[in-house]
């Protein structure tokens, strides 16, 4: 049985004996606990030979937990001077397939080959907006994720409606998924321990986006209009479409919604009213 990574001490031996410094521009906060991998193992729910992609491995630390819990992992790391140490730190310890390279360059249906199959991630927290996006914006056939986010991001991406985390990310995560914050992390448990604290967010994407569209792309194109001023009113911050204000008065009508309101009021079923109310007006104006 290989030594549990997952602790202070020996992170602090495989990074002395491989002569590493953590790469904070790269996000490196290596877990330290035990109790967190276990918890996250949990969460993925992982059942034997299942694949799961790992975004950013660091030193092996989930990977391996992932590993002996009977996972096929396959792991993407940016950080070239790591490949030598999760040789080391995985032997042994099952599955594992370790890949060179930014996960925001891969082709993950490609390197999946096509399966479906599950994520399980401590995220590099500079792009853990762009990652997520990523994973739930293209088409792939991913089952669940888990992954370890900033409590404040986490807390964005649970949000409901009417309060000051509800934002463009908790719409585009909701279209997508089921999503739930699990657990919040210390920043104790990572070695270094970063500035901030963290969760673990599961995410169950749907197999059918949770409200009809015309188009997704006019969907997220109205978010972003309704929210570029947060503290205005709609019926100004929709002119940001590329339409004037008599325009806009109809498309509120139109849509029954009440001008005055802020973005933040409005829940995913008003985003997509508002969506398909702009469609067929602009289709009327076209006539
Ligand atoms: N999984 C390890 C753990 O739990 O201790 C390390 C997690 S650490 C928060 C994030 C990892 O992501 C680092 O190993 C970092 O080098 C890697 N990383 C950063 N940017 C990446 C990218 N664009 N693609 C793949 N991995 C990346």
């Amino acid at each position: 049985m290989p030594a549990i990574i997952a602790q202070k001490e020996v992170t602090q031996h495989i990074l002395r004996t491989f002569n590493i410094r953590a790469n904070k521009s790269l996000g490196q906060n290596f877990l330290i606990s035990p109790e967190v991998v276990r918890l996250i193992v949990e969460a993925a729910e992982i059942t034997p030979d299942e694949p799961v992609l790992e975004i950013g491995p660091g030193i092996g630390t989930l990977t391996q937990g992932l590993a002996l819990a009977g996972a096929k992992v396959t792991a993407v790391e940016l950080d070239k001077r790591l490949l030598p140490i999760l040789d080391k730190t995985l032997e042994g310890a099952g599955q594992v397939q370790v890949i060179h390279g930014d996960i925001l360059q891969t082709d993950i249906k490609a390197l999946m080959q096509g399966q479906s199959f599950k994520v399980a991630a401590n995220l590099p927290y500079y792009i853990t907006t762009p990652i997520v996006l990523k994973l739930l914006e293209e088409d792939l056939p991913i089952e669940r994720l888990v992954t370890m986010v900033q409590k404040e991001v986490a807390e964005r991406m649970v949000a409901s409606p009417g309060g000051k985390d509800y934002g463009a990310l908790s719409i585009a995560v909701q279209y997508h998924a089921e999503v739930s914050l699990a657990f919040v992390v210390p920043a104790n448990c990572f070695m270094p321990a970063p500035n901030v604290q963290s969760a673990v967010v599961v995410c169950k994407k749907r197999t059918q986006p949770i409200v009809e569209v015309v188009s997704e792309k006019l969907f997220f194109r109205v978010v972003k209009a309704a929210f570029s001023q947060r503290r205005k009113m709609l019926s100004n911050c929709l002119k940001n479409m590329g339409v004037d204000s008599q325009f806009v008065e109809n498309w509120l009508q139109t849509a029954a919604i009440d001008g005055k309101r802020r973005a933040e009021t409005l829940s995913l079923q008003e985003f997509a009213l508002l969506t398909n109310s702009f469609a067929t007006l602009q289709e009327a104006v076209k006539k």
